[in-house]
């Protein structure tokens, strides 16, 4: 293909918007795939169990297709970019592989809090945009009403935006002209030393990783010595060619073209998203702009059956080869469940602090259980440091009150409020709200409040905002005086009551009584914040005192606990993993 009919484009689309259905029919139309029976409608491009029950794409997928247009074959390249609020950094740099972007829109929802953020950087990076409504099939879309959303938002031309359903298939043609004709060709140099711009990467049980790239200059065949521009390391392209969309070997990639290289990587973390691929001898300037991901939400894993760590330990280490990106707690608990049998407890999540040394050095700490005492008064440390973000949430006005409170609860600051239709009716208009919140108070239930508190209404996004010095303090929870390391948590000063209490409370209704009393204290330092017992559970009064149900939970337990299964013993108290699950839900 030469290079003027090859088109690299992603699609830009909040949750739910129609990304998945759009490129399951832009493959159907261009013959890629077999169109569906009826009543089938699992997407193509969103492979992985958890991403199918949950409806959300985790691991970018990229395919290509082939279209004729005015009696000439072009090579579409579709960069499939995941639509869940959590991966805006994965979208970011798929992105850097693409000339243009699909911004679709739900027409009958309107323009949401991701496609603004992902909107932007897209316009950074020079994309040209097509604006696209979606779902116009359905009776609540208000297309004429969306359109003007996307003017005053986007400062997009109404007249350049398309109308379609991808349900339906109705306009999904004019899509595939509008890449054709409006986005523009890669600039590549087809003599220049090879440089390979990598984007992603997938896990092959036999092949080991298989990293996504699109070929800036050059060519790059099977056989040919590659080397890394961040690693320095060496590798032989043992496979080459395009996801078609599944890998279909080429044997070469040429200038402008997207598509796989398996070079026998063995680890995932040899594939630095963003790096610079080279032939060996011919040193290329890497890609500007490469940032090593870095991890921004932390939690502890630990097996219910301390016998199962090595095993444990193993799966995770198989999954992260697989799969870095799996930022998302829920999806990699359950992936490690569904895939690998997991048995395991996860703590609450926590974020990398900064701590600032009187003698000026620092440190990251993500682990609760070393962070330093701050009233020990011999204490090195001269100040704490939290990540902060900068928040967006797009919410209908009647839910902006709560939104406002919910934002307050969080420590949220600097909040500023503008309403996103211009000049429209007020009863239904929407207000764009942005703070800066730490980035402790949004990785655990933030979302699901934000989402309950508006009627599911709201959506959300937020960016990187560095550092800010916090009054901060590592929480402990002792059970029978003994500490329990997966329960530590760091608090912020301002909520060390209500939470001690709180978590003390939730403990004392979730632990089965022991043959003996258990005091549970929530400390910081060595002062105890909140403290209940739990009364001794004596076997013959307990049938009087808690009836039938409970001696037939006790039962459970004791049968559980023959099968050493599912218990967690922790100094001296049994802990159900079922208690886990609920204290940590929060
Ligand atoms: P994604 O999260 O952006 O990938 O969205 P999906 O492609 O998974 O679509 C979300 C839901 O919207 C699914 O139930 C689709 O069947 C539905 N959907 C997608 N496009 C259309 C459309 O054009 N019309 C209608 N009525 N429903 C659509
Ligand atoms: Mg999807």
């Amino acid at each position: 293909f030469p290079l003027d009919v090859i088109r690299n484009f992603s699609i830009i689309a909040h949750i739910d918007h129609g990304k998945s259905t759009l490129a399951d029919r832009l493959l159907e139309l261009t013959g890629t795939i077999k169109k569906k029976e009826t009543g089938k409608n699992e997407q193509v491009l969103d492979k992985l169990k958890v991403e199918r029950e949950r409806g959300i794409t985790v691991k970018a997928q990229t395919a290509s297709m082939v279209h004729s247009s005015n009696g000439k074959s072009h090579l579409l390249n579709l960069i499939d970019t995941p639509g869940h609020v959590d991966f805006a950094w994965e979208v970011s740099r798929s992105l850097a592989a693409c000339q243009g972007a699909l911004l679709l829109v739900d027409a009958s929802q309107g323009v949401q809090a991701q496609s603004i953020s992902v909107f932007h950087i897209a316009k950074e990076r020079g994309l040209t945009i097509i604006p696209v409504l979606n779902k116009i099939d359905l009776p609540a879309a208000q297309p004429e009403r969306i359109a003007a959303q996307m003017q005053s938002t986007f400062g997009i031309n109404p007249a350049d935006i398309l109308s379609i359903s991808a349900k339906t298939g109705k306009g999904v043609e004019s899509v595939l002209q509008a890449v054709i004709d409006r986005i523009p060709a890669p600039q590549s140099d087809k003599n220049a030393p090879a440089k390979a711009f990598l984007f992603d990467s997938l896990y092959d049980r036999y092949r080991g990783v298989i990293s996504l790239v699109n070929i800036q200059n050059g060519i790059l065949r099977k056989g040919d010595k590659i080397a890394s521009c961040h690693t320095r390391k060496k590798y032989e392209i043992a496979e080459i060619g395009i996801m078609y969309p599944e890998e279909v070997s080429t044997d070469i990639l040429c200038p402008g073209q997207v598509g796989y290289i398996a070079c026998n990587m063995k680890e995932s973390s040899e594939a630095h998203i963003g790096d610079t691929l080279h032939r060996v001898g011919e040193p290329v300037p890497p890609m500007p702009g490469f940032k090593p991901s870095k991890a921004m939400v932390y939690a502890g894993i630990f097996p219910v059956d301390s016998s199962d760590f090595p095993k444990l330990e193993e799966s995770i280490k198989r999954l992260t080869l697989t799969d870095r990106s799996t930022l998302h707690m829920d999806v990699f608990r359950q992936r490690l469940e569904d895939e690998y049998d997991a048995n395991i407890i996860i703590t609450a999540p926590t974020v990398p602090y900064k701590v600032l040394y009187r003698d000026g050095t620092e440190k990251f700490i993500s682990n609760p259980t070393e962070f330093p005492d701050m009233s020990d008064s011999t204490t090195k440390v001269s100040e704490i440091q939290e990540p902060i973000v900068k928040a967006s949430i797009i919410v209908p006005e009647e839910y902006f009150g709560d939104m406002m409170e919910l934002c307050y609860s969080r420590r949220a600051e600097e909040l500023d409020h503008r309403y996103l239709d211009a000049g429209s009716d007020a009863s239904s208009s929407r207000i764009i709200l942005t703070c800066v919140i730490p980035l402790s108070e949004i990785v655990t239930d933030f979302f699901d409040q934000l989402k309950s508190r508006s009627s599911g209404f709201a959506s959300f996004d937020y960016e990187d905002a560095g550092y800010q010095k916090s009054d901060l303090a590592k929480m402990v929870f002792l059970l029978n005086g003994k500490p329990v390391d997966a329960l530590a948590l760091i608090v912020h000063r301002s909520a060390q009551d209500t939470i001690g209490r709180a978590w003390v409370k939730k403990l004392h209704k979730v632990i089965p009584r022991q043959l003996f009393e258990v005091p549970i204290q929530a400390a910081i330092g060595k002062k105890v914040i909140a403290r209940e017992t739990l009364s001794a559970n004596r076997a013959d009064v307990t049938a009087g005192l808690y009836g039938g149900h409970y001696e037939r939970k006790l039962k459970h337990l004791e049968n559980q606990k023959e099968g050493k299964k599912r218990l967690k013993r922790i100094g001296t108290v049994d802990l159900p993993q079922e208690a886990f699950f609920d204290i940590l839900k929060r």
